[in-house]
C-alpha cells in the first residue's frame, strides 16, 4: 500500500516489464507523460503502445538484463530519449521529445531468478536545454545568430583535408558590406545592429543548409560552399549580391539600402592550407572594393 504510494508519486517514470515484454507496472508519471493509462498498457506489449522500442538497441539491452541481470544506463547523451513523450517544457530549445535518462535493471524472484525489467525514466529536458545553449553561445554569434570566426576558423580546416582527400571542389565566399560605417554615422548604431541581422538572414535564406556561413569581423562574413566549384559559388554570390542590392530594409520606418563586396575562391590542386584559400578570398574582396563596391570577383 505504502509502496503503491510511492510508486505513484515519484517524479519518475517507473515501468516494470516481464521477460515477453509486456507491461506489468506503469506509475502515475508515465500516464500523465503518455496519457496512456494503465489499465489500457498493462499485460501488452511494450511495441505495440512504442514501435520505436522495437529496436536492436533497446531489445540488446532488455536480453542483457534478463540473461545476465545486468544494469545499463540509456543516457541522453547518446540516445536522446528511450519513450517517445511530449516534453513538459523545451526551456527555448527546439526539442520534439521530452529528453530522458533511463535506467534499466532486473527485478527477482525468491529464487534469484530475473522475473521483470524496471525502466526508470527521468526527465532531462532542462539540463540538455542549457547544454544546447551553452554550445550554441560558444559557436555562434550573439548579434546575428549565424556562426562565429571560431567555429568557422575550426570548421574550414576540417573541410578543407576532408575536402583535399576526396578530391572534391571546394568554395569559400567572403563578403563586406560597403560603407557600412556610414549607416552607423547616419542613423546610428542600432540601425547598423538592425543591418548586420538582416543581412545574415537574406544569406540564410539562400544558402544550402550545408553551406557554413559566419560573421566573420565587424560586418565581414564568410561563406564556406562545400562540395562546390567556382562557377557554382559565383552565381550564388551573384544571386546573394542582387538580392541586397534590391532589399529595402525597414528600420524603425527608416528605409535603409546597403550593398556588399564580395570575394571568391576555390580550392585548387595546389592550394596549400585553409589559411590560403581564405587569403585568396580575402584578396578578391579587396579588388572588389578597390574597384568599385557592390560586385562580385575572384580569385
Ligand atoms: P567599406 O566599404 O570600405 O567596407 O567601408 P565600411 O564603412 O563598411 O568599412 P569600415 O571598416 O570603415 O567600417 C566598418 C564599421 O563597422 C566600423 C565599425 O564601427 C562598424 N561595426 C563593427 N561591428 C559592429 C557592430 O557589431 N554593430 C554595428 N552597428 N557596427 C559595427
Ligand atoms: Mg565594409
Ligand atoms: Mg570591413
Amino acid at each position: 500500500m505504502i509502496f503503491e504510494q510511492i510508486f505513484n508519486m515519484v517524479n519518475v517514470g517507473i515501468v516494470i516489464l516481464d521477460r515477453d515484454l509486456n507491461v506489468r507496472q506503469w506509475n502515475r508519471w508515465m500516464e500523465t507523460h503518455s496519457k496512456i493509462s494503465g489499465n489500457e498498457i498493462i499485460g501488452k506489449s511494450i511495441f505495440h503502445f512504442f514501435p520505436s522500442l522495437d529496436a536492436p538497441w533497446f531489445k540488446r539491452n532488455c536480453k542483457s538484463v534478463l540473461a545476465f541481470g545486468n544494469f545499463s544506463f540509456l543516457s541522453q547523451k547518446l540516445h536522446k530519449y528511450c519513450f517517445p513523450l511530449k516534453p513538459v517544457n523545451t526551456f527555448g530549445i527546439k526539442f520534439d521529445h521530452m529528453q530522458q535518462n533511463c535506467t534499466m535493471g532486473p527485478l527477482r524472484d525468491q529464487t534469484n531468478v530475473v522475473e521483470y525489467i524496471f525502466l526508470m525514466v527521468h526527465d532531462v529536458t532542462e539540463v540538455a536545454a542549457y547544454e544546447q545553449k551553452l554550445i550554441e553561445m560558444n559557436i555562434k554569434d550573439a548579434l546575428t545568430g549565424v556562426y562565429n570566426r571560431r567555429y568557422f576558423e575550426s570548421r574550414i580546416e576540417e573541410e578543407f583535408e576532408r575536402h583535399k582527400r576526396y578530391k572534391r571542389s571546394f568554395s569559400i565566399i567572403m563578403q563586406d558590406i560597403d560603407y557600412f560605417k556610414k549607416i552607423n554615422d547616419t542613423y546610428g548604431h542600432q540601425a547598423g545592429d538592425f543591418i548586420l541581422k538582416s543581412f545574415s538572414t537574406s544569406v540564410m535564406s539562400r544558402i544550402r543548409a550545408v553551406d557554413i556561413f559566419a560573421r566573420y569581423g565587424g560586418e565581414e562574413f564568410c561563406c564556406m560552399l562545400p562540395e562546390t566549384e567556382l562557377v557554382s559559388a559565383l552565381s550564388v554570390a551573384e544571386d546573394i549580391r542582387k538580392r541586397i542590392e534590391h532589399t529595402t530594409f525597414e528600420f524603425k520606418n527608416t528605409p535603409l539600402n546597403i550593398t556588399i563586396s564580395q570575394g571568391v575562391s576555390e580550392m585548387k590542386p595546389d592550394t596549400s592550407c585553409a589559411e590560403s584559400l581564405l587569403k585568396k578570398a580575402d584578396d578578391a574582396l579587396y579588388e572588389a572594393k578597390r574597384s568599385g563596391r557592390n560586385r562580385v570577383l575572384n580569385k
